[in-house]
């Protein structure tokens, strides 16, 4: 193996424009934020191409999460091209030169020395893995999230090169909402060919865990979620019944018109990506005999509690997945070029914005107006 030559710091700005949280549920303050100047080794400095938005960046801007301390910067799906490097930051997970100008997408950072990170190596189990609302913008690195022109990429996150025909709003999403469904399948098992798959959820994690499950073989895809023009999208990517949950509203008629769908067997496998307080409580109860649930959605504090008695007598297994790692990040990359002419990627991303229009586009994204709203911070 050739020995990684240290590089020198190429220069990048001092400052970067952001669009910065202050108060929740206040408009975005667009301002300047610094930018490291010493790079560490292994971090790099990211011009960033394309930021999409997630459910989960409304919520925090809402600030729904109590943990979450201001002032910070959302977005946490981005693609971007290098423009500074520390020393030993020149490889990505596959072993490809990282240089000037490549193009990347990068997963959370991990520490490394943690039970997650060692001895279950499950990095998305890391106890330090770096979120970016996590990190506040006023201390050190200051700037690790997409609604900023440039972004520190930390030692610790694995990068890897895009290809050049990957579009940086598909790389984007693949850096959380793609990577989770991906996470999601493999956590389940896999999908088994001809079996019936129940997707709870119409959201970017909806829509495409729809299309994967028709992709990996699926006899019968049903998806539940709304609005109706998400749930025509989800008919795009391979559902074949959809149920809206606006015009459903009550949870056991739901359960009962997928036993009708499925002659009274339940499905295979339902997967919640709807985080509703009874979408557990629904998905088991939506499962055949010997079904899998797997829980990817945040029910909150006020879930409806789940039938044990309904596991235990089905044989249901009731499997977690959370979020995923650089390998989920790769197979997600690699699922979306694969099935590029199948799936029409494109109609899940609105026209992209820049910094200004990034507190829109999270409203956008909280009144589901956007199924994923897109940012490029170098828009005017
Ligand atoms: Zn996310
Ligand atoms: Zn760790």
């Amino acid at each position: 193996m050739r020995p990684t030559v240290p590089r020198p710091t190429a220069t990048h700005p001092a400052v970067t424009r952001a669009a910065v949280l202050r108060d929740f549920n206040a408009p975005l303050e667009l301002t300047e934020v610094p930018l490291p100047r010493e790079l560490p080794p292994g971090s790099a400095i990211v011009r960033i191409t394309s930021t999409t938005l997630c459910g989960t960046d409304a919520h925090l801007w809402r600030g729904v999460l109590p943990f979450v301390r201001t002032p910070i910067i959302l977005g946490h799906e981005m693609a971007g091209e290098v423009v500074a490097l520390g020393a030993l930051s020149g490889r990505d997970a596959f072993g490809k030169p990282v240089e000037i100008g490549s193009r990347v997408v990068w997963s959370e950072s991990v520490c490394g020395h943690c039970q997650g990170c060692t001895v279950l190596r499950e990095p998305v189990l890391c106890d330090h893995r770096g979120y970016g609302f996590g990190q506040r913008a006023d201390r050190w690195p200051f700037a690790i999230g997409g609604l900023s022109e440039y972004a520190y990429l930390p030692p610790g996150a694995d990068r890897i090169v895009l290809d050049p025909e990957m579009p940086d709003t598909w790389a984007a999403a693949a850096g959380c909402a793609v990577k989770t469904v991906v996470r999601a399948f493999a956590n389940a098992g896999g999908v088994e060919p001809g079996s019936t798959v129940a997707v709870q959820g119409s959201g970017p994690l909806g829509l495409v865990a729809t299309a994967m499950a028709r992709a990996a073989g699926a006899g019968r895809v049903i998806t539940l979620g709304g609005p109706p023009n998400r749930l025509a999208l989800a008919a795009k990517y391979g559902a074949d019944a959809t149920i809206d949950v606006t015009d459903v509203t009550d949870p056991d008629e739901r359960v009962a018109q997928v036993e009708e769908l499925t002659g009274a067997r339940g499905a295979d496998l339902v997967l919640d990506f709807a985080g509703a307080p009874t979408a557990n409580r629904e998905g088991v109860l939506m499962c055949g005999k010997r079904g899998t649930h797997v829980v990817v959605g945040l029910a909150g504090p006020q879930a409806a509690p789940v039938p044990m008695d309904v596991v235990m007598g089905r044989e249901i297994t009731v499997v977690g997945s959370l979020n995923g790692d650089v390998g989920d990040l790769a197979r997600a990359l690699r699922f979306l070029s694969a099935f590029a002419g199948r799936f029409e990627w494109d109609a899940l991303f609105s026209p992209p914005v820049g910094l200004a229009g990034a507190e829109q586009a999270i409203r956008d994204m909280a009144s589901m107006a956007a199924v994923k709203a897109v940012v490029d911070p170098g828009l005017d």
